[in-house]
């Protein structure tokens, strides 16, 4: 150890110079700045030493460590703003003993420290193995230059080597002081190399973080940039939108419907659930289907509301839309009036009962047309599952609401005419009972919530003006309790004419893209079209068989054939082929046991033949033609009577064991039930027992009694379209059906003679051809004659 003179002192705050080390200093501090200019003036030697806290700006001797470096001011730059750059060398490691203030700047006396070395001790060698950490260091972190390897390598001074390696190292400036302060340089040589290896561990450590996080950073780049790969495709192909679009865009949608709270918090929480899901998932399929249908059902309504209907505008509507009808358009007009009176739909549901093609779908339609609804409908036959009315709950991706919310959809706004179709044809079994859903959506006092399964939130179905239809009244009765019924029973032929001339022509005309005059129909063809190639009530195969003469007429003036030719009865079938139904169904002769009954079906009323024959036998009853049960049992009572009163009828009673007797209705395809075929079965029995023939222009209907009184009987308008249909000129009604005469229209009145009885008997009076005579008196001997078959004094049996 050697002492120095007294230099000036430079204190740095950030650095610790080594002796061997160039480095630029930057300079700012006056006090600096002054011992600066001191020492370039004198040897250009001053002492650098480290502040232990870089913060003081003044620092004192108890400010600096008591270790610096002698260095050497190699150049010096005047910066514009008044600092200086210094270029210093590190030359010995010195030790200060005083530092003092002296002319404005730090002065230190100092004594330069030699390294302690042991002599035994290789430390060259040690040295080397460093410089090789250092160089794996060096690979590892690029850090540390190349060329400070190249110049390590070069030196063979390990005190040289060990101080230039301790200024470049990337350690804390403590830790470098300790480094300048440790004399002994093996112990400096030493601690370096824990500083190189510790290095090389804190680098590799990091490196294997690096790597890891890497590595799950590529992962999950990848199947993002698969996942976008994949949606660009799919977005290419236009199968879905852009997933964050898609989401904003529901969340849109479902703030346009405009929905009810509870609705709209059920939308807002699965929208939730679906942006926490895969986009491919099939639940977010689920969701996606169950937001756009309750973003598209209407919440709200677009039409006009029922104060605003103008009934005469309704009643003009229907009137031109329909001819006849009145009494229907009467009530459908009464029904609209007191609605908007109300202003609420409340009450019954209109209900148009009558056979198929008589116009009830398309009154609906001409009421929503003359109410302004928009007109949706859904046919209710064969509905046995309560699902199909209220929808499958969402547990699989298949699953729908039922038909009134999918119609709602449909329809588009919250207050359309809603027809349900053929509500006779409801059934219900295991599956449910749809009627009970029915109930609900037509009841005012519950459609405000009307409970869909696949909806879950409820449906308000109040502004709905629902309309039923159906064939018959079979209606289960908690659905009829609601209705109100208006029958529609068909039409005459004259009104069938009209009809066929005011509405089914002109509007075939214009299906078929015909002109007016180019389509010329006789009135005979006309008649012979209903007569002989329809057999209905409504007017369905009517408009059917005119379309028919429409296409026709289309391709014969398209095929250059006779332009304005007239369809006749004479070419007629040219056109529609041979005639499909025989017109007039009256005997052409009047014969024993044939009777002609009236029937009314689903489609309306029927002409019903009634045969009867006797045979020899052993009076057993044969019964043939598919009849229901009541009829069956109608037949026997029929019988029981004839054989009560046969006395009376001229019949005289061992006949009954004698021969059998066999009824048959023929067309036994066609179902027949009911008992108002009671008169005609008397009179068919009692024909064929008398052998007195039927008058065939009498068709009649009525219930009997075991003693002989008519009961009233249902349908009567239909029947009498029937035989008037057929040609019939007479027909029997019971007496308790002339109230419902008034509704009859005039025409038959005019074309039929209609008798009303209350009696049987009265019946046979006009029926039979010939009078029956009773039996007057019976011989004992002849009884036992008769019985054995040999006399008989009265009556005829054959
Ligand atoms: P339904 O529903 O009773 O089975 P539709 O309403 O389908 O019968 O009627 C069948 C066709 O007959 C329709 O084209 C309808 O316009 C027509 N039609 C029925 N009745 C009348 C009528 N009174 N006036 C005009 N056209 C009618």
């Amino acid at each position: 150890m050697s002492k120095s003179d007294i230099l000036p002192c430079l204190p740095l705050r950030d650095i610790i110079i080594f002796p061997g080390m160039i480095v630029p200093l930057f300079v700012g501090r006056d006090k600096s700045i002054k011992s600066l200019n001191e020492v370039m003036k004198t040897n250009k030697k001053i002492i650098l030493v480290t502040q232990k806290n870089a913060e003081i700006d003044d620092p004192t001797e108890e400010d600096l460590y008591s270790y610096g470096c002698e260095s050497k001011i190699l150049q010096l730059l005047k910066l514009p703003d008044g600092t200086v750059k210094v270029l210093v060398e590190g030359i010995d490691r010195v030790k200060i003993l005083e530092c003092f203030n002296d002319k404005d700047f730090l002065k230190t006396s100092t004594e330069i420290v030699k390294d302690k070395i042991d002599s035994k001790e290789d430390l060259l060698t040690f040295s080397i193995a460093i410089i090789r950490k250092l160089e794996k260091l060096t690979n590892l972190s690029k850090k540390i230059s190349s060329e400070l390897l190249i110049t390590l390598k070069e030196q063979k001074n390990p005190t040289k080597i060990a101080d230039h390696i301790s200024g470049q190292l990337n350690i804390s400036i403590f830790e470098k002081q300790k480094l300048l302060e440790t004399i002994d340089l093996k112990v400096r040589l030493e601690k370096l190399m824990q500083h190189i290896n510790n290095e090389i561990s804190v680098i590799g450590v990091e490196k294997k973080i690096r790597g890891r996080v890497k590595n799950q950073m590529e992962k999950t780049q990848r199947e993002y940039y698969l996942n976008e790969q994949m949606k660009a495709i799919q977005k290419e192909l236009g199968e879905i939108e852009d997933g964050k679009d898609e989401i904003a865009n529901l969340q849109k949608a479902i703030i346009k419907a405009k929905m009810p709270k509870e609705a709209s918090t059920k939308c807002i929480a699965e929208l939730k659930k679906l942006k926490s899901m895969s986009a491919m998932s099939a639940e977010a399929t689920v969701i996606r289907n169950y937001l756009d249908w309750m973003i598209e059902l209407p919440w709200h309504n677009k039409e006009k509301k029922l104060d605003a209907i103008d009934i005469k505008v309704a009643k003009n509507v229907l009137d031109k839309d329909h001819y006849g009808l009145n009494k229907v358009k009467e009530r459908i007009i009464e029904y609209l009036a007191v609605q908007k009176r109300v202003g609420k739909i409340k009450g019954a549901i209109l209900c148009l009962v009558g056979p198929p093609g008589v116009g009830k779908t398309s009154l609906g339609k001409s009421i929503a047309k003359s109410t302004g609804r928009k007109f949706v409908r859904i046919s209710l036959g064969g509905i046995r599952d309560e699902a199909e009315i209220r929808g499958h709950r969402r547990t699989y991706i298949g699953s729908l609401p039922g038909k009134i919310i999918q119609q709602m959809k449909k329809a588009g706004t919250k207050n359309p005419l809603f027809l349900l179709d053929e509500i006779d044809k409801v059934g219900s079994d295991y599956r449910g009972d749809p009627s009970s859903a029915l109930l609900e959506a037509l009841d005012p006092e519950q459609n405000v919530a009307f409970n869909d399964h696949y909806l879950e939130v409820d449906y308000d179905l109040s502004d709905v003006m629902f309309v039923t239809t159906a064939n018959t009244l079979n209606i289960l009765p908690p659905l009829l309790d609601r209705l109100e019924v208006i029958r529609i029973p068909g039409y005459t032929e004259d009104e069938k004419v009209n009809i066929a001339k005011n509405y089914l022509i002109p509007k075939q005309i214009k299906d078929n893209g015909l002109k007016e005059n180019e389509f010329n129909l006789s009135n005979d063809a006309l008649t012979d079209v209903i007569r002989s190639y329809t057999k209905e009530a409504g007017v369905r195969n009517l408009e059917r068989e005119i379309s028919k003469l429409g296409r026709k007429t289309v391709k014969r003036i398209l095929t250059n054939e006779e332009v304005n030719k007239e369809i006749n009865s004479e070419n007629l079938q040219d056109y529609l082929g041979v005639k499909k139904y025989k017109y007039g169904e009256i005997e052409e002769e009047n014969k024993v046991g044939i009777v002609t009954g009236l029937a009314w079906t689903e489609y309306g009323g029927e002409i019903l033949k009634i045969e009867s024959a006797t045979m020899p036998g052993k009076g057993k009853m044969q019964i043939t033609g598919k009849l229901g049960d009541v009829m069956q049992e109608s037949v026997k009572a029929a019988k029981s009577y004839v054989r009560s009163k046969s006395l009376e009828f001229g019949i005289i009673p061992p006949i009954f064991e004698k021969k059998d007797f066999h009824i048959h209705v023929p067309e036994g395809a066609t179902p027949k039930d009911g008992p108002s075929a009671g008169i005609a079965m008397v009179t068919s029995i009692v024909s064929s027992i008398t052998g007195i023939p039927v008058d065939r222009n009498v068709a009649m209907t009525g219930e009997v009694t075991l003693r002989g009184h008519v009961l009233p009987i249902g349908g009567l308008k239909e029947k009498l379209l029937a035989a008037h249909r057929a040609g019939i000129t007479k027909v029997i009604i019971p007496e308790d059906n002339n109230k419902d005469l008034a509704d009859i229209p005039k025409k038959i009145l005019t074309d039929i003679k209609i008798s009303t009885v209350k009696h049987v008997d009265e019946v046979l009076k006009i029926a039979l051809t010939k009078e029956l005579k009773p039996v007057e008196w019976i011989e004992v001997e002849n009884i036992n004659k008769s019985k054995s078959g040999e006399k008989v004094t009265a009556g005829s049996t054959h």
